[in-house]
This record gives C-alpha cells, sequence and structure tokens, in this order.
C-alpha cells in the first residue's frame, strides 16, 4: 500500500532518467521478488523479462547464491584493500580468471559496471606510460554506446544523453556505429564491415602513436541491441594488434551467460585484452563489477624493483567480501547447471514468437544473440516508416506491459528482453504471451491516436 509519505519522499529521490512528476503518476514501487517475478506494494505481480535491468539472470534471490552471502555474513563482510585482501577475494580472481577468455586472469573486483570502465581506461593509461608510449591516452569508442554514468565511462560513451554534463572528458574520440550506417550499403555485413575499417581510417587520422584503447560493447543495448558480425570483431582485433591499441570488451550488459557464453568475447570469437563486466556477476544480490586483464599487461603492474609500477588505482569497496562471494557462486551455478548453453536455447524460441509479431506489419528486424534480444518497431514495416516521436510506440508499449504485467527495456523504437536463465519453458510461453498482448494493445493504443 501507498504510504503517506511516500509522494513525497518520491519526490526527494530521482527516478533513473524519468520525470518525477510523471513517475508521480502511477508509480512503481516493488516490495518483493522471487524467481522470475516481481510483485509490487499492491500484490500485483510483474514477469521480469528483462532480469532487473540485465541483472538477474538467476533469477531474483536464487537460494544458491543468498546462502552464499549468508556464509561469508558469518565470517568477514569487510576488509580494507588499503591494508590487504582476503581469502574470499583471492578465491574469486581465481575462479574468474578460470572462466575468462584467453589469459585475462590479472583480475579486481568493483562496486559495478561503470567503476569497472574507469579502472580499465585508467589502467590503459598507465600500462602504456608504463611501457614507453606517453602519449598513448587516447580511446576511441562507438557513437550511440553507453559505457557508465561516471565521467570517464560517460566521455568514452556516446549516447546523447550525456548532452547536459558538456563539456566531456578530452582524449575520447568516436566512430560510427553500423547502427547509424546501415541504411548506406546493401547488408549489415557490408556495413559492419565498413564501420569495422573506418577503425584503421581513424587511428592514422588521429595519429596511431596517441591512441591507447578502443572500447566496444559486443551488443549495444542503448543503441537497440546493436547485434555487429563476427567479421567486425575480427577485422577490429586485427587493426588494433596492427597499431598496439588495447582492445576492451564492455561486457558489464552482455557477461555472465546471456549471449550463449560465459562472454560475449566468446559468442563472437575474439578475444580481446581486457574485459569489463558487471550486472549480471551480481545476480542482483549485491553490487559487483570486475575487470580482467590480459596476463602480460597485468605484468607490467608487477615489480620487484623500487620503481613503484602498482596500479594507482583503488576504491574502499573493490574486493568487497561480500560481492566477491556472490560472484564465485553466479559462476558456479552458471557452470554446474551449464545455463549458457541453455540461454542458446531459450534464445531459439524467444527470437522464433518475436519474430511472430511481424504479423502486425510494424517490426523492422530482430536481433541479438541468446536471451538477450531486441525488437524494432517501425510504423509500415514494408517501408521502414517510424512512428512520430509525439506518438511513439515505445511510450504506449510501456503503458501496456506495466498493466499486463511485464517489465521489459523499452526505447521509443525498440524494445529489449533478457529473461532471466533459470526460467522454465512455461514461464518463457507466459513471457512471450504477455509480450504479444501489450505489443497488440500498444498498436491499438498508437492507431487510436493517429
Ligand atoms: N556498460 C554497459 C554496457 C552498461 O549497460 C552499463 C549499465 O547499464 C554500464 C557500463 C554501467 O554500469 P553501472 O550502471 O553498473 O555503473
Amino acid at each position: 500500500m501507498m504510504k503517506p509519505y511516500y509522494e513525497k519522499t518520491i519526490k526527494h529521490t530521482f527516478i533513473d532518467f524519468m520525470q518525477t512528476s510523471k513517475f508521480l503518476e502511477n508509480p512503481l514501487i516493488f516490495n518483493r521478488a522471487e524467481g522470475v517475478y516481481f510483485w509490487d506494494i499492491h500484490g500485483k505481480r510483474y514477469f521480469d523479462g528483462i532480469g532487473g535491468i540485465f541483472v538477474a539472470s538467476l533469477g531474483h534471490r536464487h537460494p544458491r547464491i543468498m546462502e552464499a552471502m549468508r556464509k561469508q555474513m558469518e565470517l568477514l563482510t569487510f576488509a580494507a584493500p588499503l591494508h590487504g585482501t582476503t581469502d574470499i577475494t583471492l578465491e574469486f580472481v581465481k575462479r574468474l580468471g578460470e572462466v575468462s577468455p584467453g589469459n585475462l586472469n590479472y583480475i579486481k573486483s568493483f562496486s559495478g559496471g561503470s567503476e569497472s570502465i574507469e579502472a580499465a581506461l585508467k589502467l590503459v593509461r598507465q600500462y602504456f606510460k608504463q611501457t614507453g608510449h606517453n602519449d598513448k591516452m587516447k580511446c576511441i569508442s562507438n557513437y550511440l554506446s553507453y559505457h557508465g554514468a561516471t565521467f570517464a565511462a560517460m566521455s568514452a560513451g556516446g549516447s546523447p544523453r550525456k548532452d547536459k554534463f558538456e563539456p566531456q572528458m578530452p582524449g575520447f574520440v568516436k566512430l560510427y556505429s553500423p547502427k547509424q550506417l546501415r541504411d548506406s550499403f546493401p547488408s549489415w555485413e557490408e556495413t559492419c564491415r565498413f564501420c569495422a575499417n573506418l577503425l584503421e581510417k581513424t587511428i592514422l587520422s588521429e595519429n596511431p602513436d596517441t591512441i591507447g584503447a578502443v572500447i566496444v560493447e559486443p551488443i549495444c543495448n542503448t543503441a537497440g541491441i546493436i547485434t555487429p558480425t563476427v567479421e567486425y570483431f575480427r577485422i577490429i582485433r586485427e587493426i588494433c594488434d596492427k597499431y598496439n591499441v588495447l582492445l576492451i570488451f564492455d561486457e558489464v550488459l552482455t557477461g555472465f551467460g546471456k549471449t550463449g557464453d560465459m562472454f560475449a568475447a566468446q559468442t563472437f570469437g575474439v578475444t580481446p585484452d581486457i574485459i569489463c563486466s558487471g550486472k549480471g556477476l551480481s545476480a542482483g544480490v549485491i553490487p559487483i563489477g570486475s575487470f580482467m586483464v590480459r596476463e602480460d599487461i597485468g605484468d607490467v603492474f608487477y615489480s620487484t624493483d623500487k620503481n613503484n609500477v602498482n596500479f594507482a588505482h583503488g576504491h574502499t569497496f573493490s574486493g568487497f567480501p561480500l560481492a566477491d562471494a556472490v560472484g564465485i557462486e553466479v559462476i558456479n551455478v552458471l557452470e554446474e547447471e551449464r545455463l549458457p548453453q541453455r540461454a542458446r536455447q531459450m534464445g531459439t524460441y524467444l527470437k522464433a514468437r518475436l519474430e511472430e509479431l511481424s504479423k502486425y506489419g510494424i517490426i523492422r528486424e530482430v536481433r541479438g544473440k541468446g536471451v538477450l534480444l531486441g525488437v524494432e518497431i517501425v510504423e509500415d514495416s514494408v517501408t521502414n516508416k517510424p512512428f512520430p516521436e509525439d506518438n511513439n510506440f515505445g511510450d504506449a508499449l510501456k503503458k501496456t506491459s506495466i498493466k499486463n504485467g511485464v517489465i521489459l527495456r523499452i526505447d521509443p523504437d525498440w524494445f529489449a528482453i533478457a529473461p532471466p536463465l533459470i526460467s522454465t519453458d512455461a514461464q518463457l510461453e507466459e513471457l512471450c504471451d504477455l509480450i504479444e498482448k501489450s505489443v497488440k494493445e500498444a498498436l491499438d493504443l498508437v492507431t487510436a491516436k493517429h
């Protein structure tokens, strides 16, 4: 039930990327979650079709994750990373190193995705300074990408959201996302090939001696689950190698099973030099992110002489014992229950069901890998004409999906799903039925407004 002080306290907080007055028209306040469901304060149940926000990939309050955290609570909840480390953190480093691609086995955990990105960007700069390349400090990334909310991560990002915080940090160079150029080429393959090859031209134009890193999301959520080709990543890898540029994969969203492998790097068959993670590693139980760094790069920060090459970066809550205990158990559950493989199976069913929505004449494309799928909506799927901004489909779908009790990630012209990997076949069917009902009703709403 709404408590008398809720309205005032909602006004006194900040709901992410939402106008508070609009939120107050019909505030969504949850007070319980279990498995694939949330309940709100009125007792209404919602299917969590997106794992919170790509986070609760094992469902909410997974018993093994809760137990691992409880066990750690009985032993040690905090030890300052400035004084030393803990046994559980060392176990976490070992365990994540066992499942990371290639030899990305220098590992540190942080409080979330943005912190992992910040740390990776700082590590690149220090790495090059320590290896005699003082000027290799710029980072190249894609327009439309999202790498986090803190200043360097935001500057690496290319989403229009950051306009309010100009000027951005210097040292970030942008590349066109395949999404922006897709209508200029006959096929997606050609678009991706062109965009990947643009990287070389950009590096040469900027001067290769000044470029330290390229950061990409294997699948970009904020641009609408943009899923490049395997070749795109192969070309980018080759160009990075050619110019001694480190390749960072931002797997904050894609990591830990959703794409059909532990990491999307494996799904696309490319090994980056650094992977940043977050979201799924937490199972939605406690905040955690981490980076995984190539062994020989990590070695540059290990020295027996007095030249002080330690990574000059720390956070009070890095290597947080409760979070590391959760991270270990998340990896154990994913591996033991073969959930990445299950994600592939689930993805086949989900994609087919989403593609069936084409019968409504408003689907331009369904894309993604595994359970991480996006549906692009247009007003007319023959001409690909978009819905008008002031009567867009996304706003209508937000209303109908909440009414029908299903949580999705919705933008004006696309929506995404990433249901928990523990969903049963019957639950997947339930989710798809709820989505279809909501899409149909949203279509009625936008058509009625015409
Ligand atoms: N990178 C990507 C691809 C993300 O999707 C996000 C969060 O949505 C971040 C980084 C930032 O992570 P966090 O919100 O945990 O700071």
